[in-house]
């Protein structure tokens, strides 16, 4: 396991890639919020993340899992909406299994406390047409990875990664059971949801960052890729 240092590093770097990539994707993510919501999941995505990267200062100090807690509390007081409580909410609670460090197993227990928040506070099961629809393969597919078939964390997060686009495709065609998109019921099949787009950036980021703390380069599977099928 890296010092921790070296952790809180590459915690607060992956912030700075998380923070940096929603902001990118502002326009995209309002455009798909704008379809079956109101238009303000790419502007509360930056917000909050943008406010949490701002206090980069702030945590140089902290242990990696209190960086992660205090994410977590910011991106609860700024970013707002369904998605805020259920991102920090879950953040914040899930940083506990960082208590002792991030390793492989610890990372695995972040990733089940997460997704257990999440489904906790929203309610939502796979198929609502929500961020679970991502994060279930997602961490399914991480938990396998390391748990039974012994992979390397990088190569666990890649198809982790990969399983949370095949998420979001399948988000596509069903019809939403939660949150603000549940009110438009048909009328929000055929279009992609929000916030299981963000969880995908996000994880994507963090599998950059993995990628330069543990020294490595995976290949995705270039079918997941093309399964968002978004032309730049
Ligand atoms: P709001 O819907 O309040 O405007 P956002 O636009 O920021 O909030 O976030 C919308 C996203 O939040 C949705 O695309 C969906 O992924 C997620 N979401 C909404 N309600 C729930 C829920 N009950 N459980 C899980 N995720 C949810
Ligand atoms: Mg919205």
């Amino acid at each position: 396991m890296a010092d921790a240092e070296t952790q809180r590093e590459a915690v607060l770097d992956a912030l700075d890639n998380v923070a940096e990539r929603l902001a990118e994707e502002k326009e995209y993510l309002t455009d798909l919020d704008s379809a079956i919501g109101d238009a303000d999941h790419g502007a509360n995505m930056e917000r909050g993340f943008g406010k949490a990267a701002e206090k980069r200062e702030e945590f140089a100090e902290m242990e990696p899992n209190e960086v992660v807690k205090n994410v977590g509390t910011t991106l609860i007081s700024n970013v707002g909406g369904a998605s805020g409580p259920l991102y920090g909410g879950s953040i914040m609670f899930a940083s506990q299994e960082l208590e002792d460090g991030i390793t492989a197993e610890t990372s695995v227990s972040f990733a089940e406390a997460y997704l257990d928040k999440v489904k906790d506070r929203g309610g939502a099961q796979v198929g609502a047409k929500t961020m679970v629809d991502a994060l279930v393969p997602a961490v399914h597919t991480y938990k396998k990875s390391i748990e039974q078939d012994d992979l390397p964390p990088l190569e666990a997060l890649a198809k982790a990664v990969d399983a949370a686009e095949r998420g979001v495709a399948f988000t596509v065609p069903i019809k939403a059971m939660k949150g603000r998109a549940s009110f438009l019921d048909w009328r929000s099949v055929g279009h992609q949801d929000p916030g299981a787009t963000s969880t995908l950036f996000i994880l994507e980021e963090l599998l950059e960052t993995a990628e330069e703390y543990l020294d490595g380069e995976v290949d995705r599977d270039a079918r997941a890729e093309d399964a968002v099928g978004r032309d730049e």
